[in-house]
């Protein structure tokens, strides 16, 4: 069935709070975790949804008898109107992870995967499970994707993944770049732009360049700035025609109604965004500042996430500070030396520094 089909057959039954009105949305909640280990290994959040997610959330579980549609199309709708696309450039997707291993499944066979090293491994690992040419291209002195090199890679890949800002560096790729690399791809090529953590940064998001680029697929996900990782809420943003071919994978599918009502209830809180990166990036620079005064360098993240240069094998550094209860990680194989670390809270980063300090002593 589809998405103007479907979204004729839905009723007008559900009902959505004006979670935006509400006097707590937008305050930081508690910390999702207490006691037990540090988890700063998985890019999570340590703040979990926001206070309107939650109660967005709870009125889900009554809504959960029915499919629901309608609560989908207003979030399409939501962020269709957010960033001026029409509503049949959005698709939602139980995690953007999915999109990303349809794209794989959908644009690369016979032809390759070119991609960034070190990068995010979902789409190598998706292309490698079937079988794909995959060209992992290393990162540049900046720790930018090597666009040029890229390109180079292959006269006709079938898509070209760029992550933007990186897992696990956390660095970001200049637009100059992807416009570069937007304008000389091979037609046919399909680039997806993951946008994972680009709510952390800086940078302009690539999503409203989908409207002139046809073959241009841009992924944001729920999971890191909006703490809702349990929750599985992903989009992918391009032009219809690109869309209906993840569409084969996925077949209309809907997400639960508690996470999707989470999802709208956070896109409608002008506050979390902001408040969530300033904060990140505090946690961040100060705990990048104190490596930094001690010898160690890490990359210019502007994500939740960063590699500390260990100048030496970095898998039983990550061993021992699970043995402090400080779980981090992971190591790529590419960069054996290097120790990607994500964003706590205050008390987490605490924690992670007074471990770092003991089991790198002497
Ligand atoms: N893309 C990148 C770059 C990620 O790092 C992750 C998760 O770590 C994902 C996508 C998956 O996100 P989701 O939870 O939306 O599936």
């Amino acid at each position: 069935m589809t998405d103007i089909s479907r979204r004729s057959l839905v009723g007008l039954g559900l009902t959505l709070p004006l979670l935006s009105q509400l006097s707590w949305a937008g305050q930081t909640p508690p910390a999702a975790t207490h006691g037990g280990p540090v988890q700063i290994n998985f890019n999570e959040s340590p703040w979990g949804p926001c206070p309107a997610a939650r109660k967005a959330m709870q009125d889900g579980i009554a809504q959960s008898g029915r499919y629901p549609y309608k609560a989908q199309y207003r979030l399409i709708d939501l962020f269709a109107e957010q960033h001026g696309l029409q509503a049949d450039q959005v698709q939602v997707f139980c995690g953007s992870k999915l999109a990303l291993q349809h794209a794989v499944m959908a644009f690369t066979g016979p032809r390759s995967l070119v991609l960034a090293e070190p990068s995010y491994e979902a789409p190598s690992d998706a292309a490698q499970g079937r079988g794909t040419p995959v060209h992992a291209i290393a990162l540049d002195a900046q720790h930018a994707h090597d666009v040029d090199a890229m390109l180079a890679a292959d006269a006709n890949p079938g898509l070209i993944y760029l992550c933007n800002p990186n897992n696990p560096t956390g660095t970001l790729t200049p637009r100059r770049d992807i416009e570069r690399l937007l304008a000389r791809k091979p037609a046919g090529s399909v680039v997806v732009v993951d946008e994972a953590y680009i709510h952390f940064s800086d940078a302009p998001s690539c999503v409203e360049l989908v409207k002139e680029h046809p073959e241009l697929l841009v992924l944001q996900t729920f999971s890191k700035l909006y703490g809702m990782a349990g929750a599985r809420l992903g989009l992918a943003i391009g032009q219809a025609p690109l869309l209906q071919k993840l569409e084969v994978y996925d077949g209309d599918n809907v997400a639960p109604a508690s996470t999707l009502l989470a999802g709208l209830a956070s896109l409608q809180d002008p506050q979390v965004a902001p408040q969530r990166k300033r904060d990140n990036a505090r946690l961040r620079d100060h705990t990048i500042a104190w490596l930094g005064e001690r010898g160690w360098r890490c990359t210019a993240s502007q994500a939740n996430c960063f590699m500390i240069d260990l100048r030496g094998p970095a898998q039983p550094l990550v061993e021992r500070l699970a043995q402090e209860q400080v779980l981090v990680g992971r190591v790529w194989p590419s960069w054996p030396n290097w120790m990607r670390v994500s964003v706590g809270d205050e008390a987490d980063m605490r924690r992670f520094r007074a471990a770092f300090a003991k089991v790198t002593a002497g």
